[in-house]
């Protein structure tokens, strides 16, 4: 037997004596034992904290299971933000929460920016904390890691600013010698075609390029990585992120990118819509594409499927856009170093999972088999697939077609209009009206809502999100409803102020004034955080000021608590007037992964009034309604791609390969839900990586 890398080898579920000071232990016993059982448990509120000066060693780390041959299966996730960029906690709570659940490698991959160099936060101001509470979020960082380390500093205006710190500097409490690793990361992230590649152990910031296509973008940005591996001689892996996220990928961009072996087939997000829709397919079946495509017609080499968290909201946050803990990759690998586990990864090495834990992935050239780790605890049932394509399959497709629904309402630039967008979830439809003052005029679109999906609950953007769409022009009377409002209901109160006590009204931001970089809330108490706005005199109506942004500004962002949409139908109107010299893409409200209502501008046409539940339409995309269009959509082809092979009902299988496999793969669905407020029936899953017949796991090549 070959011996460990490491000392101290225990059993798993005791916890262990760590070596790190400052840390205190975050979850009950019993969700940690459970971990290696396959089981997530979101045992959130169970947590007893411990003074760290009484308790400095109480952090729980879990020894790997082993693999066989001195091998080991080291949990990991590669997809994690943190208050680098939007993630919404101190880094360090977000590394002590992976080691508490049971993880061994951790990779931190904020947007655009490496956790380095010098930076300060105000806790009371900055956006992402505010989910955290703010000033509650940094006293839960301080609870946890003591005054001592807690850097903070007074601020110009009399307030306190925190030190984020890097990555250098507090690695250094977690990591541990074959129990935990901190790898660089970088989500290199893309506005204009929305591609987000991942570049696991880098060293330098990548900037992230723009090409001509969505394919070339991906090209450049996945190529920049390999340069830097190449200039350095520094093991790097650049994978391409959540391909459905905003429909900006289809399998058609990414078969052909040379440079590129590693896709999120799981990202734990709840807006990167991994289960396709009627239009575009699931991430499973892109992967089945992408892989005929580059092994049988493009000879392009292997394409591997990564599941990640891409996780933005910690512990106590408010928002349930991504949580940690919700897919993750097993790699099998003799060492917990980068250089080990990407070697591992290169190779195939390794599973992906959304709950599901194997003891046995036995790839060979003439069978695949799996063996899954069950839980005396858990009466769970299996299915493994065998998933693949065969010699002599059909490879034509069809594009993807629908007849539009929905169409422009409107041209309405440089003047005020009154916007009512309406989700009204008893008709199950989502209307936008849109008063356009000069002329005298109501316009009106509607669609039907998707049915049976659960419905968002996070924040609410006005106008767009904060980091991917600016708004110009002014904007007075914005008012949330928690009811669907009639045209009526508008043209009675639309032309005056309101009260503030008018029922259904959650929240109300006249914009007459702003405090502290905050307008207040008339209804309620969500003042929103205003940024790059100024407050102007002028005004539709008498008494309310209008909040003036221009393109690339954002005028109110994230108001927060009462307002959350749920499963209510809800109302949101405002007065709004476009700036034509803004350009750009102009959005007056959002929901992140959820449905969409737009108010939109084409680059370089008119204004474009258009409701859409984000389904059948891409941004630019709607004809005249009832007209047939074509979707920006990965292809249609034929079940010969992506077959399903052989099933088997239990808790190991073999498949024997025929030889007329271009490859195949095997796909495992637990009867044990997938704990998913915005998918429901979602099921907990495991994904092999695809081995060839005759051939075994195949590597990717060095680009
Ligand atoms: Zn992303
Ligand atoms: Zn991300």
């Amino acid at each position: 037997m070959n011996p460990a890398p490491w000392k101290d080898v225990t059993t798993p579920g005791v916890v262990r004596a760590s070596v790190a000071l400052a840390v205190s232990v975050l979850i009950g016993q019993t969700a940690i034992a459970h971990e290696g059982h396959g089981h997530h448990h979101h045992h959130e509120h169970t947590h007893h904290s411990l003074d760290y000066s009484l308790s400095a060693d109480a952090t729980p780390y879990a020894p790997p299971e082993t693999a066989g041959d001195g091998y080991y299966w080291w949990k990991g996730n590669l997809h994690t933000h943190t208050l680098w960029s939007d993630g919404d906690h101190f880094p360090e709570v977000v590394a002590q929460w992976y080691v508490a659940h049971g993880y061994h490698f951790l990779a931190l991959s904020d947007h655009n920016v490496l956790s380095e160099g010098e930076r300060w936060i105000n806790p009371a101001t900055d956006v992402h904390l505010a989910r955290q509470g703010g000033i509650e979020g940094l006293e839960l960082y301080k609870e946890r890691f003591g005054n001592h380390w807690v850097e903070t500093r007074p601020s110009g205006d009399g307030g306190l600013e925190v030190r984020l710190k890097p990555l250098g500097e507090f690695r250094h409490l977690f990591e541990k010698p074959g129990r935990f690793l901190m790898i660089q990361a970088e989500e290199i992230t893309e506005g204009a075609h929305v591609i987000h590649v991942n570049a696991t152990n880098i060293r330098d910031l990548i900037p992230p390029q723009t090409g001509e296509t969505v394919e070339e973008t991906i090209r450049l940005n996945v190529n920049a990585v390999h340069a830097q591996r190449r200039a350095t001689g520094q093991p790097m892996l650049p994978h391409l992120n959540h391909p459905n996220f905003r429909w900006a990928v289809t399998a058609e961009d990414m078969a052909p990118v040379e440079g590129l072996n590693f896709f999120e087939v799981y990202n734990g997000h709840r807006g990167v819509r991994n289960y396709g829709d009627d239009y575009r397919v699931d991430l499973d079946r892109m992967w089945d594409i992408v892989l005929t495509k580059r092994l049988a017609e493009l000879n392009l080499g292997i394409m591997y499927g990564l599941a990640v968290d891409d996780a933005h909201n910690y512990e106590h946050s408010e928002s349930d856009v991504s949580r940690p803990g919700r897919g993750w990759v097993m790699v099998r690998a003799r060492y917990l170093t980068p250089e080990h586990l990407i070697s591992a990864l290169r190779g195939g090495e390794f599973y992906s999972s959304s709950g599901v834990i194997l003891d046995t992935v036995d790839a060979t050239s003439d069978h695949l088999r799996v063996e899954i780790a069950t839980d005396p605890n858990s009466d769970a049932t299996y299915i493994i697939q065998f998933v693949g394509t065969r010699e002599g399959y059909d490879p034509s497709s069809e594009p993807v077609t629908a007849q539009d629904q929905v169409g422009k309402i409107a041209d309405i630039t440089g003047r005020w209009v009154f916007v009512q967008a309406v989700a009204d979830r008893d008709a199950n439809r989502q209307i936008l009206r849109v008063y356009d003052e000069t002329n005298d005029e109501w316009h009106e679109g509607a669609v039907t809502l998707p049915a049976g999906e659960t419905r968002p609950s996070g924040p609410l953007y006005l106008p767009g999100h904060p980091e991917r769409f600016g708004f110009g022009g002014n904007l007075s009377e914005v008012r949330f409803w928690h009811k669907a409002r009639a045209r009526e209901d508008a043209e009675n109160d639309m032309s005056s102020r309101l009260e503030g006590e008018e029922s259904g009204l959650v929240a109300y931001w006249p914009l007459k004034e702003s405090e502290d970089g905050y307008a207040g809330d008339g209804a309620g108490s969500n003042p929103v955080a205003i940024r790059g706005g100024r407050f102007e005199g002028e005004s539709i109506l008498d008494n309310a000021s209008v909040l003036a942004t221009s393109g690339g500004d954002f005028g109110l962002v994230e108001p927060t608590g009462a307002i959350v949409p749920g499963s209510n139908s809800f109302t949101i109107e405002m007065w709004v007037r476009t700036d034509p010299e803004a350009g750009g893409w102009n959005l007056p409200f959002e929901w992140i992964g959820g449905d969409r209502i737009y108010v939109g501008q084409d680059v370089g046409q008119g204004w474009n009034f258009v409701v859409t539940t984000d389904g059948a339409r891409t941004d630019t995309q709607y004809g005249e309604p009832g007209e047939v269009v074509e979707i920006r959509a990965t292809r249609r082809y034929s079940d010969d791609i992506g077959e399903v092979f052989q099933e088997t009902a239990g808790t190991s299988a073999v498949y024997h390969f025929n030889g007329d496999e271009i490859y195949v793969r095997a796909r495992i669905i637990s009867s044990e839900l997938h704990p998913n407020p915005f998918a429901s029936g979602e099921r907990q899953k495991a994904w092999t990586q695809p081995v060839i017949p005759g051939i075994g796991l195949i590597e990717a090549p060095d680009h």
